[in-house]
């Protein structure tokens, strides 16, 4: 009888006997096939994740927008546009994507401080559900070019909360100061202004406030700030048919314990009936808590390399596959794919790449020697979609599990791949 041991917040990842599986699949079967490195993702655990959202708005109007940066493989759009999500985008290259996964443009909401003329057009063209705007000059710029089209653009307008950044200082986007939505107290004029616009249909409002955000109190402070100004944009005449919260709620990365999506939208919708405003439409744009844990990172160790004050441990995934912690500092847990009772060392686990900050985890104790294999968990978000070139290194292969079947949903990348478009002088 082998045993399963489940890894704490990945419910879809366990080790079967001693090895590492995502669902039905060994991690170790699919290192083989496909090389390394090679991201993995569940299709339950995206499922999963999704539910829980789908429990908080069960009987109310909402639509949940997959906010597709997180990850844009079209095997993953193709999860959640199947599930009926509608999807969060931020150019114009993404809405092509959501169209080649089947999605469906009404249900696509534009955000993005920064909309070209031709991505209003592309957007207007598919006919999207709404361009969330962020600021007084994107309003006319939208509607001029919707009149030019003999169109008229739906919109709303993202607030920024200004949630007190001293309770909640990890909080980056929703404040004063922020290159992100219009301030607070401007929200109401700005409204105004939109609604004497010709090419402008006012729909909704919308915030976002940040990203792995763990406690809900940040949540609960900007939707009291939303909510109030609902009422007062609604008193000057000006209905808003919907309210969309934005993403960034928080997964488990190292011991982090973020609210379930259900019982957050419990505290919030419980605001929303108060204010009287239970029958408005309500948005969310997740995407870290979608996908995040629902991916892996598989690596082989390259070489071990002992040190006076450090051991490295070198693997073949780097920084340009796993941009997180060069970029954030950001702790991603590093197991191996196959358990063994031998003693552990501790390691600065590390990539290729000719960088210092190319490091994937600092001090972590392993048993490993070279052409073992590892995964780094919570890699399924903010990983692959934002993966580079640097150094010629192709970007990985992914592969997308469900049961015990498996789809590669992306091929290694060739060298000729990225050469094309390349030209000598
Ligand atoms: C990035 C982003 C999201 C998603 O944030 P997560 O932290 O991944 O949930 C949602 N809305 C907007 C406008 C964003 O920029």
């Amino acid at each position: 009888m082998s045993t399963t041991a489940k890894l704490p917040g990945h419910p879809f990842i366990a080790y079967e006997g001693s090895a590492l599986h995502v669902e039905g699949v060994s991690l170790a079967s699919l290192a083989q096939e496909h090389g390394t490195p090679l991201f993995v993702y569940s299709k339950a655990a995206m499922l999963n994740a999704l539910a829980a959202y789908q429990r908080g708005f069960a009987g109310r109007d909402a639509q949940i927008c997959y906010a597709m940066k997180a990850n844009s493989s079209l095997g993953v759009l193709q999860v959640f546009a199947d599930a009926g999500c509608g999807f969060d985008i931020v150019s114009g290259g993404e809405l092509m994507r959501v169209v080649a996964a089947g999605g469906t443009p009404s249900k696509i909401i534009f955000s993005g401080v920064g909309k070209t003329r031709t991505e209003m057009t592309l957007g207007l063209k598919a006919g999207i559900g709404c361009f969330n705007v962020e600021s007084e000059a994107e309003l006319d710029v939208l509607s001029s070019v919707a009149l030019g089209m003999g169109l008229i653009a739906p919109v709303s307008i993202r607030v920024n909360p200004n949630v007190d950044p001293k309770t909640h200082p990890y909080i980056s986007v929703g404040l004063k100061g922020s290159k992100f939505g219009v301030a607070h107290e401007n929200a109401l004029r700005i409204y105004q202004h939109a609604a004497l616009l010709k090419g402008l249909h006012v729909i909704g409002i919308d915030c976002h406030i940040g990203s792995q955000i763990t406690t809900p109190e940040p949540y609960l402070d900007a939707m009291d700030r939303v909510l109030d100004l609902v009422s007062r944009i609604e008193a000057a005449g000006i209905p808003i048919a919907h309210i969309d919260f934005g993403g960034g709620l928080g997964i488990n990365y190292n011991d982090d314990t973020p609210p379930d999506a259900d019982a957050l939208w419990q505290q919030l919708l419980a605001k929303i009936d108060a204010c009287g405003f239970t029958g408005k439409k309500l948005m969310v744009e997740p995407g870290r808590s979608l996908v995040g844990n629902a991916g892996v990172c598989v690596s082989e160790v390259l070489y071990v390399k002992p040190g006076e004050q450090k051991n490295f441990c070198i693997i073949d995934a780097a920084m340009n596959d796993l941009p997180r912690p060069a970029m954030y500092q950001a702790f991603h847990a590093i197991v191996p794919l196959a358990l063994t009772a031998n003693p552990a060392a501790v390691y600065d686990v590390v990539g290729p790449v000719c960088e210092s900050g190319d490091w994937i985890g600092r001090d972590r104790s392993l048993n490993t020697v070279t052409g073992d294999h590892v995964a780094v968990l919570s890699a399924g978000a903010y990983c692959m979609s934002m993966a580079s070139n640097y150094n010629t290194r192709g970007r990985a292969a992914e592969v997308l599990v469900d049961g015990a079947e498996t789809h590669l949903i992306r091929l290694r990348e060739t060298i000729e791949d990225q050469m094309r478009g390349e030209r000598c002088i």
